[in-house]
Formats: C-alpha cells, sequence, structure tokens
C-alpha cells in the first residue's frame, strides 16, 4: 500500500492540526489518543513515511527503528507505567482494524488490563 499523505498523523507531524504531545525527538513522536481506551493511551509514532509495521520493518533505517523502540520505552517511563506494567500494540491492515494508515504503536497501562484479545 502506498503512503497515503492525507491521513491523520501526516497532519499532525506537519503541524497542520494538533495533538497533545507527549514526547517528541528528530525521529519520532508520542502523544496522547484522542480517545483514550485506558488511563494511558498514547500513541508512538516514526516522523518517516511508514504505511505499518510490516513497511516500517522492511524499509525504515536502523537509526529509525531503534529510535522508535527507544521511544516507546521513554514514554512508558515518562507516564509512571513502566513498574505497574503496560502494553503496546500496533495494528497492521484489514484484519487488525489499523484505522490511521501510519505507523503507530499504542501505550495502554495505568490499571489492569485484561485480556489480549476479546473471545468471541
Ligand atoms: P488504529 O485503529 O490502531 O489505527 O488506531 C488509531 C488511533 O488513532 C485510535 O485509537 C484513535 O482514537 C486515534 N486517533 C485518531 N485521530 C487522532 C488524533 N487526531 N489525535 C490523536 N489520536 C487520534
Amino acid at each position: 500500500m502506498a503512503y497515503d499523505r492525507s491521513n491523520v498523523f501526516a497532519k499532525i507531524l506537519r503541524g497542520e492540526i494538533p495533538c497533545n504531545k507527549v514526547y517528541e525527538d528528530e525521529l519520532t513522536l508520542a502523544f496522547h489518543d484522542i480517545n483514550p481506551q485506558a488511563p494511558v493511551h498514547v500513541l508512538v509514532i516514526p516522523k518517516g513515511e511508514y504505511v505499518s509495521m510490516d513497511d516500517f520493518a522492511a524499509n525504515a533505517s536502523e537509526a529509525e527503528i531503534a529510535a522508535l523502540f527507544r521511544s516507546v520505552r521513554t514514554v512508558a517511563k515518562m507516564l509512571g507505567v513502566a513498574e505497574s506494567g503496560w502494553r503496546m500494540l500496533a495494528n497492521i491492515g484489514e484484519h487488525s482494524g489499523q484505522e490511521v494508515p501510519h505507523l503507530h504503536i499504542h501505550i495502554f497501562g495505568g490499571r489492569p488490563l485484561g485480556p489480549m484479545l476479546v473471545r468471541h
């Protein structure tokens, strides 16, 4: 899938719409999810144009990959969930329900998070 520059996170990165920023460095940005599903719900994104984790793992530089995972850890510590525990999640493609086609890692925490998946 080609990267779509009209996606909402691309607009945030260009400063066209605001975000509630938690952390930023040269290669990554982290901000609060607009519709939080846990007391802590933050999204960490690379600044580069990657549709998903599949695209990112295939095409990002070593520096970009390292920066994203370091940022995830930094944000978890900043938000005070490093000790109590937290969950990271990345939706990839149709069956996952990915809504925004710019890679984002969700960080959830602040309460016991329950089972990983809803059982049907
Ligand atoms: P996903 O379903 O994994 O693609 O998750 C997309 C997430 O982006 C959802 O949790 C949304 O609540 C969140 N989201 C959508 N628009 C914004 C926005 N403008 N600022 C912050 N979070 C957003």
